[in-house]
């Protein structure tokens, strides 16, 4: 059997019950497959797959908090650091009820090779819990934070493991993540990304993820020939993500005519305005109902539904696994001619293979939603410098830095004869420069 596919069977049979994990193994696994097998025994003989899989801590632990009854409730936090080859761990926490040990391993695992890709001296990490901050008060949501952050201040610091937002995790929580690890630390220091202006956070971080995959996927369409004016866009999710990946792309003269939450989805044929969309939902934190009221044009419907809408470019925005074979089959009937990720594994990998095979040009989103780290990090130079940039300083280098990934990531898809196979050429690029450090740094 070959050493890859040794690997893929032992990972998977030592971490039951992580589907989403696996699956995010195989897909890497499988595209670098090629470079591991021009030196088979090498690889082998260090064991790097098998270290690469495995992540160097994983942390999990009791958060007890009091709700506005009274009531003590109890979730569980995680934090797992993936691997340092390369940086202090870096990546998002995510507060959703879905969170469990596999979903944190798959975000993790797939934040080593995106923070590899910006260029950036950033490792791979992730944490969250299964709290759900919807519909809880400010105050239980600071109750939740300040007990979370009170186990795990213990395992961060500005240059150790440096967390940002996810899922669940905005301004309001980092903000309160960020007091409480200041007052248990006694240090002010940058150790959360995505803080708010007065204390340390990064203008144009806030934009930076959608604005990032705009910025790639402007690249990606330049590079084939395609004009992003004029092109109708199907857009999922209505936060942090789709809200700015929906204003650059209007910016650029695209036309973004969906968005979606967990009930429903919106259709504006007159293109989605971004002003409402912003105080629906960063403003009153109100469902998408609340967007179709206020909007004449606008068609709300239950449910989910923004693929069946005609669309020249889709933009998958909301969550992992929400883009499948058939919701593939209906955008290629409509004639889609890219499809780039803003979330994180949004597209499972039947849908992302019959995409490819269609001729559809890909952007995964470990490359093209690798903005959001990108700027993370520029948040994190800043802290250091104890200095602040401008809108436009940051806004330039986040678009040097997508517009460089996507020139790496076409490179090392040709390099392999695998000619716009951007999923490919991502790991490949991402893979190739984790494992150099890590053999440089010998057996840890
Ligand atoms: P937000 O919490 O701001 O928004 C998530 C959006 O997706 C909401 O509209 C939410 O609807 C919807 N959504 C979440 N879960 C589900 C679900 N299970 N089914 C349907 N809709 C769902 O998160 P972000 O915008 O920050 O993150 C979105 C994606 O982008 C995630 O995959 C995240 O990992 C990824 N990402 C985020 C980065 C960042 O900088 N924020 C960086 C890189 C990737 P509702 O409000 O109803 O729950």
């Amino acid at each position: 059997m070959s050493y890859v596919d040794e690997v893929i069977e032992t990972i998977i049979e030592q971490n039951p019950g992580e589907a989403e994990f696996h699956q995010a193994l195989r897909e890497v696994m499988e595209t670098i497959r090629v470079v591991v097998e021009e030196n088979e025994e090498e690889y082998r003989k260090n064991a790097l797959l098998e270290r690469l899989a495995n992540p160097e801590r994983q942390i999990k632990f009791r958060v007890p908090w009091v709700d506005d009854n009274g009531q003590v409730q109890v979730n569980t936090g995680y934090r797992v650091q993936f691997n340092s080859a390369i940086g202090p761990y870096k990546g998002g926490l995510r507060f959703h009820p879905s969170v469990n040990i596999g979903i944190i391993k798959f975000l993790g695992f797939e934040q080593i090779f995106k923070n590899s890709l910006t260029g950036l001296p950033i490792g791979g990490g992730k944490g969250g819990s299964n709290f759900d901050p919807k519909g809880k008060s400010d105050r239980e949501v600071m109750a939740f934070c300040q007990s979370f952050m009170t186990e795990l201040y213990r395992h961060i610091g500005a240059d150790t493991d440096v967390p940002a937002g996810d899922i669940g995790v905005g301004a309001r929580e980092v903000g309160f993540l960020f007091g409480q690890y200041k007052r248990l630390s006694n240090s002010y220091e940058g150790v959360l990304t995505g803080k708010g202006l007065t204390f340390g956070g990064s203008l144009a971080r806030t934009e930076a993820t959608g604005y990032g995959l705009l910025y790639f996927t402007n690249a990606m369409l330049k590079a084939n020939d395609i004009d992003i004016a004029g092109k109708t866009i199907a857009v999922s999710g209505a936060g942090n993500v789709a809200i700015y990946a929906i204003e650059k792309a209007q910016q650029l003269g695209g036309k973004p005519v969906t968005c979606s939450d967990s009930t429903g989805w919106i259709y504006d044929p007159e293109g989605i305005d971004v002003a409402l969309l912003k105080e629906v939902k960063e403003v009153k934190r109100e469902r998408l109902t609340a967007y179709a009221e206020a909007r004449e044009s606008a068609e709300y419907h239950e449910g989910k539904g923004v693929w069946t809408v005609k669309c020249d470019i889709a933009l998958p925005c909301a969550t992992q696994n929400e883009l499948l074979l058939e919701d593939a089959k209906t955008l290629v009937a409509n004639g889609v001619l890219a499809v780039a990720e803003g979330a994180n594994m949004p597209t499972t990998i039947e849908a992302t293979e019959y995409l490819q095979e269609n001729n559809v040009l890909f952007a995964p989103g470990k490359a093209s939603n690798a903005g959001g780290v990108a700027t993370s990090a520029l948040e994190m130079a800043q802290n250091s410098q104890r200095l602040s940039w401008t809108f436009e300083e940051v806004d330039l280098k986040l678009k040097n830095i997508m517009e460089n990934i996507f020139a790496n990531v076409a490179a090392a898809a040709s390099e392999y004869d695998m000619d716009k196979n951007y999923v490919a050429g991502a790991n490949i690029a991402g893979f190739k420069k984790v494992v150099e450090a890590m053999n440089a740094q010998g057996i840890v």
